[in-house]
């Protein structure tokens, strides 16, 4: 009991007018080591959970978001260690790149949306129309989908292997896109077979995109020859 009291009696002020100016009423105050006034202790539990989240990575609650909704979804809460897929930054700073070939208005960030641009522009110079078919994608949509799936009937297991839990989609970072060709039906293998595709094959690297799922990609999603995604390292997002 003593050594217990000895731990408190340095923090512990008494009942006391807190300082802080939004308080009026009286409150237990504390004196705590790193704080220059007399807090309440509702407010030093504040400025102690601030403090704790400004030395925190500002990444966290984006994790236990993400989190929360595996559990919803009844996806393994290890889904990210066991398939090699990296969380998925959501992009905020995102800009209008016009309607995909559904008539919604598409987005990509800044620098992404130039690149795409300017890889379009240039694929049609030579004669070759791509088609947008679907570019950022915030986590909520994902959710959406994924709830969507599972309604349907369909297993944890059959999505995954199509649709990234929400949180791993690189649709959220704002630098991917899926892309058709005239005649195609879109989100499919036969994309491959199309003057669009030979042309990315040959020129999306020199506008920094690459193709991550192509066959037997590591991270266990089907071959995806429509998901072209901006390359993060060189653009350093
Ligand atoms: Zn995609």
């Amino acid at each position: 009991m003593v050594k217990e009291a000895s731990i408190m009696v340095p923090f512990l002020y008494g009942f006391d007018h807190c300082l802080d100016a939004a308080h009026s009423m009286l409150h237990l105050t504390v004196q705590h080591p790193k704080l220059e006034h007399l807090l309440c202790v509702p407010c030093v539990s504040l400025q102690n959970s601030n403090a704790m989240r400004s030395e925190t990575p500002d990444h966290a609650p984006y994790e236990k978001r993400v989190a929360a909704i595996l559990l919803e979804l009844g996806i393994p809460a290890s889904y990210g260690s066991d398939s090699g897929v990296p969380l998925q930054r959501e992009a905020t700073d995102l800009l209008s790149v016009g309607a995909d070939i559904y008539g919604r208005d598409q987005r990509l960030t800044p620098e992404v949306a130039a690149r795409w641009q300017a890889m379009q522009a240039a694929a049609a110079q030579q004669g070759v129309s791509l088609l947008l078919v679907s570019a950022f994608r915030s986590v909520e949509y994902q959710r959406q989908i994924w709830e969507r799936k599972l309604a349907a009937g369909e297993s944890v297991a059959q999505i995954l292997r199509v649709s990234a839990p929400p949180g791993y989609s690189e649709h959220h970072t704002g630098r991917a896109i899926d892309l058709t060709a005239s005649g195609c039906d879109p989100l499919t293998e036969a994309f491959e077979g199309t003057p669009e595709f030979a042309w990315l094959a040959a020129h999306a690297g020199t506008f920094d995109f690459s193709m991550p799922y192509s066959r037997g990609n590591r991270y266990g999603f089907i071959y995806e020859p429509w998901h072209w995604s901006a390359n993060e390292t060189i653009l350093g997002s």
